[in-house]
């Protein structure tokens, strides 16, 4: 703020009455006046002081020399003030200049080192670019002046449409609070590729009242994916690739909620592998990792896609299948079953081993209604195929029914 009040008073200074013609004519005037009135005065009095004829004749040419001379002095002193104030505005001239220059650079080195692209551009549907950065070329694959004024593309047309509407909306709220965006959208390249942006920028307000955007803009592609595979991991079981226990979990209670609001049935499968300990103790860890892989994809691929797989610890896994009722649900975990068991799995060394599997149904509403309700059945109907000899399926005893929640 201090900077323009300060030019502002210095805009009055040049702008008041005191112009250089004002000026020049009041010193010419002042000399005239001091001139008539020397040469009127002065006469008068040195003759009055000298009446000699002789005398004042020389007194006379003396005073012609005095007053050149005063004059002289009085022309220099001014002069000389004049021509060093000229000097030193020169000189502050000169290095304002170069302090501009300077900054001009470094802004240019700042601009062309940025990760991203420095914009300025109009806040219209084009997204108008009225100014961007060399970083253009690295971040979109085009030069600044194929996007400057949209010659060759607008801005928009990079942005992904479906992104674009949220955009508007957030710089729109940013602008009417006086606050900073800042914006994430996926971006296509010249060369068609996809990459993820950030922006953050803010609105300035022209002179002549238009809004205008200036901010960066950011590749973030790597930090994206970086952060849907952290998401990934956080939700697959490493070994197999289904969903983990949480992940399950999640899902489960989805899709119970579901079941629930449109009065829907579901059935949970609860898978455990028979006499596994067995392959692991003959073969080895790495042949029981193998079996596990080998059989989870199998599962995978007997199941429809809105159903749901996950493996919930060891050798368990779980089903969720939305709007089967109980005799599908059976006839599924049927299918399942014989088909774990008709094919032999491979241990990974070329070897494969014959596998069977016991498979516990529990059915919502009929076998429970909550999530843990339901697990608990499965679980108990999965014992009770083993017990049954294993190889085999068992339904959830409706004695372990829960009554509906109101
Ligand atoms: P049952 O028919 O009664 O289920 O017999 P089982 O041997 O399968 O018994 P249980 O289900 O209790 O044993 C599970 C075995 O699974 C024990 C453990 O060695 C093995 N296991 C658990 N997790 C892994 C794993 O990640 N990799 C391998 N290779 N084995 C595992
Ligand atoms: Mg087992
Ligand atoms: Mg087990």
């Amino acid at each position: 703020m201090e900077p323009s009040r300060q030019s502002s008073q210095g805009m009055t200074r040049l702008t008041d009455n005191q112009t250089p013609l004002r000026r020049a004519t009041w010193a010419a005037l002042l000399y005239l006046v001091v001139g008539v009135a020397w040469i009127a005065f002065s006469d008068r009095a040195v003759e009055a002081w000298f009446p000699d004829p002789e005398t004042l004749s020389l007194i006379q040419t003396w005073k012609g020399f005095f007053f050149v001379l005063a004059t002289g002095a009085v022309l220099f002193v001014v002069l000389l003030r004049q021509l060093v104030k000229d000097r030193s505005l020169l000189t502050l001239q000169h290095r304002q200049r170069e302090a501009l220059r300077k900054r001009e650079r470094q802004l240019q080195v700042l601009m062309d080192n940025l990760p991203g692209m420095a914009y300025r551009c109009r806040f219209d549907p084009q997204w108008t670019m009225l100014f961007v950065s060399q970083g253009c070329v690295r971040l979109t694959g085009y030069q600044p002046e194929d996007l400057m004024e949209n010659r060759l593309v607008s801005y928009a047309s990079l942005i992904n449409p479906e992104d674009n509407e949220q955009m508007v909306a957030d710089v729109q709220a940013a602008v009417a609070s006086g606050e900073s965006f800042s914006l994430e959208y996926g971006l296509t390249r010249r060369d068609g590729s996809r990459i993820w942006v950030w922006e953050r920028g803010r609105g300035v307000e022209e002179e002549n009242g238009t809004v205008i955007l200036e901010g960066i803009v950011l590749d973030i592609s790597d930090r994206k994916a970086l952060e849907s595979e952290l998401a990934e991991l956080a939700t697959r079981d490493p070994l197999t690739g289904l969903y983990n226990r949480r992940e399950l979990s999640r899902v489960m209670e989805e899709e119970l909620e579901r079941a629930r609001r449109y009065q829907r049935p579901m059935a949970l499968l609860w898978i455990d592998f028979d006499h596994f300990k067995d392959i692991n103790d003959t073969y080895g860890h790495a042949a029981g990792d193998s079996v596990l892989r080998s059989v989870s994809r199998l599962l995978e691929r007997s199941v429809r896609s809105v159903d749901s797989i996950g493996r919930f610890g060891g050798e368990e896994f779980v089903i969720v299948l939305p709007e089967m009722d109980l005799e599908e649900a059976r006839e599924t975990a049927e299918r399942l079953r014989k088909r774990v068991s008709s094919s032999a799995q491979p241990l990974g060394d070329g070897q494969s081993v014959p596998l069977t599997i016991s498979v516990g149904i529990a059915v919502y509403p009929d076998h429970g209604v909550s999530v843990p309700a339901l697990c608990a059945a499965a679980d108990r109907a999965m014992y009770l195929a083993k017990d049954r000899g294993r190889n085999c399926v068992a339904l959830a005893h409706l004695h372990q029914q829960v009554r509906k929640a109101p």
